[in-house]
């Protein structure tokens, strides 16, 4: 897995952020990349697959299914298995749904001062229309 100097980039920003907390692991990692993938016994390995590979290498982008760069798996990692193109356009089409809500719906914001002084002039304005047709 961890051959390319690429994946062993990834290795250092994966020791470098902190998320690799327990010793033992960031030995091993360390170990991958100052003397290659080779050098460790099948049980390291293992270890290394379940601890580092399972938790932190994004296979497929959840949204694309394509397999994120080495330099952006962390960011795939820390945005739940979307590559970075995925993770932007998701959010971006999110802040437009945000921007596209009415402003009028105040049923679950509070409202403002000043839009409950509108309203309550509305409902004044009303009322007298009412009246002036009675
Ligand atoms: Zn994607």
């Amino acid at each position: 897995m961890f051959v390319t100097a690429e994946s062993k980039e990834f290795l250092k920003h994966l020791l470098c952020s902190g998320y690799l907390q327990q010793e033992c692991f960031r030995i091993l990692v360390s170990q991958i990349i100052d003397c290659g993938e080779d050098t460790l016994t099948p049980q390291q390995r293992s270890v290394v697959f379940w601890q580092v590979e399972r938790r932190f290498v994004t296979l497929k982008c959840a949204c694309c299914g394509y397999q994120p760069d080495w330099i952006d798996m962390l960011e795939a990692y820390e945005h739940d298995g979307l590559c970075t193109t995925c993770y932007f356009q998701i959010k971006r089409a999110e802040s437009l749904a945000d921007q596209a809500e009415p402003v009028e719906d105040s049923s679950s914001k509070p409202i403002s001062e000043s839009a409950k002084v509108t309203r309550l002039h509305r409902w004044f304005a009303d009322d007298r229309d009412m009246r002036g047709r009675n």
